[in-house]
């Protein structure tokens, strides 16, 4: 059997995004250009772009497509630093897109802690931000929608209101969230948002940022005028066309939390821990932790038998490192047992059973491997 729980790291891409992008590479044009093929392109990038306007909030001219998610949270950071913010407020949870961006930007970086749950701690952002020196410029605060290892979901709401008293900047980094659940960039008050396609069901390598009226895009890479002069280079036509087409499918789906639910009842009823059980997390995702049995053991062990999750979140070198997630959550000891199962538009109520049947007995393995012998 070969079972894919690892959506959260990439997904696999929805039936309509690969008819759009086939459709579409199969067409000459440049969207710059004037002629009939170049019309034909541009009206596409256009089309996708009301697509995405409606899945982030906001009109279509305040969406910028990018080259991937980390670019679209680069374009918000750069853009904030750019304007005058020389203090960034980063939640400990975000991704690292996010964090190390941050720290090269050229401003201070400072963490917004979070709960042992994995919620931002707004008691801290309020009392931070009462105290902000102006000298540091504009106040600029990082808060993801939901988070990538945990699925926990951030009280942006209620942290947009924070900021926007301190006239600040809040970027939301939604790309777990968006096409999970409401991702409406002018309902929650984000000042920018950010997306990628492949984590809803369109292709790799490309994203999107949206702006709000009290945030200036200041371009980061060079050349032609394209994106309004926010984005240079020529627009991946076809992966646009394929990540408004998953904008679409997932817009009028709603993933069932309940086969979720049930996986994680049963490895609580084996002895496993549930990370951020007590807080509101996406549908899709479940973050468990089996003490005793290490992380990348049971990665390797599920894997064997045909299984694909991940230990905490994917790292480009493959490797396994220390999750700063569960450590910003004062979860270290669990961390280092802690495996992410991640679902999705393609995952059934059979394949989280499934996926609770493989680990049961790669455990029970594991336990008969490691039990001492008797005396
Ligand atoms: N932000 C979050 C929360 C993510 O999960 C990811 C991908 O894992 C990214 C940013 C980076 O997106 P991309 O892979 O499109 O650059």
């Amino acid at each position: 059997m070969s079972l894919y729980l690892d959506y959260n790291a990439t997904c696999p891409v929805r039936p309509q995004a690969i008819d759009a992008i086939a459709q579409t590479l199969g067409r000459v044009g440049n969207p710059s250009s004037i002629h009939a093929a170049g019309r034909t392109a541009r009206a596409v990038v256009e089309a996708a772009r009301n697509d995405i306007a409606a899945l982030v909030g906001g009109p279509a001219s305040t969406v910028v497509f990018t080259g991937c998610g980390t670019e679209a949270n680069a374009l918000a950071i750069d853009s904030a630093v750019a304007t005058g913010s020389r203090r960034l407020i980063i939640s400990a949870i975000e991704h690292d897109s996010v964090i190390e961006t941050a720290k090269v930007s050229g401003a201070a970086v400072e963490y917004l802690p979070v709960t042992a749950d994995g919620v931002a701690d707004l008691a801290w952002l309020q009392a931070r931000l009462a105290a902000w020196d102006p000298a540091d410029g504009r106040p600029f605060v990082a808060l993801m929608l939901a988070n990538n290892e945990t699925g926990v979901i951030q009280p942006v709401l209620e942290a947009s209101e924070l900021v926007r008293a301190a006239e600040g900047w809040l970027h939301v980094d939604a790309i777990q969230a968006a096409g999970k659940i409401l991702t409406d960039s002018r309902a929650m008050g984000a000042d920018t948002l950010a997306i990628s396609g492949h984590k809803f069901g369109g292709p790799q390598g490309v994203g999107a940022l949206t702006f709000g009226p009290r945030a200036t895009l200041v371009r980061r890479q060079h050349g032609g005028g394209q994106e309004r002069g926010r984005r240079a280079g020529t627009e991946n036509v076809a992966g646009i066309a394929g990540l408004a087409a998953a904008a679409r499918a997932a817009m009028v789906e709603a993933i069932d939390p309940a086969p979720r639910d049930a996986a994680a009842a049963a490895l609580k009823a084996l002895g496993a821990v549930v990370i951020g059980e007590a807080a509101p997390r996406l549908p899709n995702t479940l973050c468990v932790a089996m003490p005793g049995w290490g992380s990348d053991l049971q990665v390797m062990a599920l894997d064997l038998a045909g299984l694909m999750v991940s230990a905490g979140s994917a790292c480009s070198s493959g490797k396994v490192k220390a999750s700063h997630v569960l450590v910003a959550m004062g979860q270290d000891e669990l961390g280092g047992c802690a495996i992410r199962v991640s679902g999705g538009w393609g995952t059934t109520a059979a394949d989280w059973a499934s996926f609770v049947e493989t680990w049961s007995k790669s455990h029970s393995q594991f336990v008969a491997r490691h039990r001492a012998p008797a005396a």
